[in-house]
């Protein structure tokens, strides 16, 4: 069999621990062996970014918005922690996934894969959730300080104009800590605009959330952005489709998404869009069944996992213990970027290919073939745990066959 060719190359962005060696097993049994690989190789491990003084991320999203489209494996992002285990970092190193994220000025969106077979906690949820999340700003971006004594916190702005405005924080009695933190309203519109143009693409209903009650200037500009925008350029095309835009607190949109029959898109500030959809995917099955896309307002992607490098049974693969880790996000990962430059490079191989392995992917699972962490979800059949090759192996031997036809 021909290896299915590409044209422009992927960005590909390796990561760190448990899901660095998925990264290389992915490869090795569900890409190199059917496709004439074309990316180009960008080392986010936590090891090279320190080398290149976090360089190495800036220059990899950079790509993505020159070629269009990357993937990208989990990454540590280190904590006091972190600086202990790795004691050479020069830095603790920002979030890589955020850097991306403001390069890109992108909105994340994450939606479960969901199988017959595993049914959600939430037993009223039939169809998937599909979390935005706002990629941009907030805590994400925020300056902090770590005060030692007492004293008075401003927050001060100075205009482009020269005009200053500054506000009193708190009179602090005693050593504390600040954040000082920012979004902008052209991110907040591009957030927007893409949870919009999602919904009519998805044909589903989008709910927004803030906390605009307590939050009135910061989370009210997001909700008159979004409720402008809606009223100028949205509307007719959503009552056309017979979808809505519904907006809510946060904490009553919490309390209705539990209750919902799911189905429709739920646009999340950057905080409550990653908490949230890791409380949406367990919900739906487990972490490692959540896919991930970050799309800018200028048409990029990026794709991943939202689970993150699964340190725990790295430790115990670094034992030489067995692992059954499952990669289903991250193959997804690959897919969901391999359909995408199929489609903007015009290669309806390359789609099929992207088709094929979450095809292959998806019969393993309703075979019953499955990794540790959804044999004990699964009802209705009667599952076989296997380690991650052993998994791999057996999509690969799918995949085959449907490339064949
Ligand atoms: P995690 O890696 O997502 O893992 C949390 C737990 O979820 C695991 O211990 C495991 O549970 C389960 N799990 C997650 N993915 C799984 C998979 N593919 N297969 C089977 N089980 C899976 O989160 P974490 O332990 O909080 O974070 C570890 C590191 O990842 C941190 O350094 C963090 O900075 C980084 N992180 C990166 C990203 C990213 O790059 N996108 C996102 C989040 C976190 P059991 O142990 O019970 O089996
Ligand atoms: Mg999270």
């Amino acid at each position: 069999m021909d290896k299915i060719k590409m044209n422009t190359p992927l960005v590909e962005m390796d990561g760190d621990e448990m899901t660095r060696i998925l990264w290389k097993m992915i490869k090795d049994k569900l890409i190199l062996p059917f496709v004439d690989l074309k990316a180009e190789y960008y080392d986010l491990g936590l090891i090279n970014r320190n080398d290149t003084n976090d360089q190495v991320t800036v220059d990899a999203a950079n790509r993505i918005n020159e070629l269009g489209v990357g993937v990208k494996c989990a990454t540590i992002t280190p904590n006091a922690a972190r600086m202990v285990e790795y004691p050479q970092l020069k830095e603790m190193w920002k979030s890589p996934n955020g850097t991306i994220r403001s390069i890109l000025d992108g909105t994340v969106f994450r939606a479960p894969i969901i199988i017959d077979c595993i049914k959600p906690v939430v037993k009223n949820w039939e169809a998937p959730i599909t979390i935005a999340r706002h990629a941009y700003g907030d805590v994400y971006k925020a300056s902090e300080i770590r005060t030692e004594e007492a004293g008075t916190a401003y927050l001060t702005f100075k205009g482009a104009s020269g005009k200053e405005t500054t506000v009193e924080v708190a009179k602090m009695n005693c050593p504390g800590v600040l954040q000082g933190m920012h979004n902008k309203d052209t991110s907040i519109t591009s957030f927007a605009h893409a949870c919009f143009k999602y919904a009519i693409a998805t044909k589903q209903d989008l709910w927004f959330s803030t906390k605009e009650t307590i939050s009135k200037k910061y989370d009210g500009r997001f909700k008159q952005i979004f409720e402008d925008l809606f009223e100028t350029q949205y509307k007719q095309e959503f009552d056309k489709l017979g979808i809505t835009y519904f907006y809510t607190l946060i904490d009553d949109a919490v309390a209705r998404v539990i209750r919902s029959k799911g189905g429709y898109i739920w646009a999340c500030k950057n905080y409550d869009g990653d908490v949230m959809s890791d409380m949406v995917s367990t919900a739906f099955g487990s972490l490692a069944m959540m896919t991930s896309v970050l799309v800018s307002p200028t048409g990029k992607f990026e794709y991943e996992a939202a689970h993150g490098t699964v340190t725990r049974h790295y430790y115990k693969y670094l034992k030489g213990e067995e692992t059954s880790t499952n990669p289903v996000a991250t193959i997804f990962a690959w897919s969901g970027a391999f359909k995408k430059r199929g489609e903007l490079d015009n290669l309806p191989e390359l789609v099929k290919y992207g088709e094929c392995v979450e095809k292959a992917t998806l019969c393993t699972l309703e075979e019953g073939i499955m990794t540790k962490d959804l044999v004990g979800l699964a009802e209705g059949i009667s599952p076989i745990s296997v380690n991650t090759e052993e998994f791999l192996t057996q999509i690969q031997t799918r995949l085959e066959k449907l490339l064949k036809n």
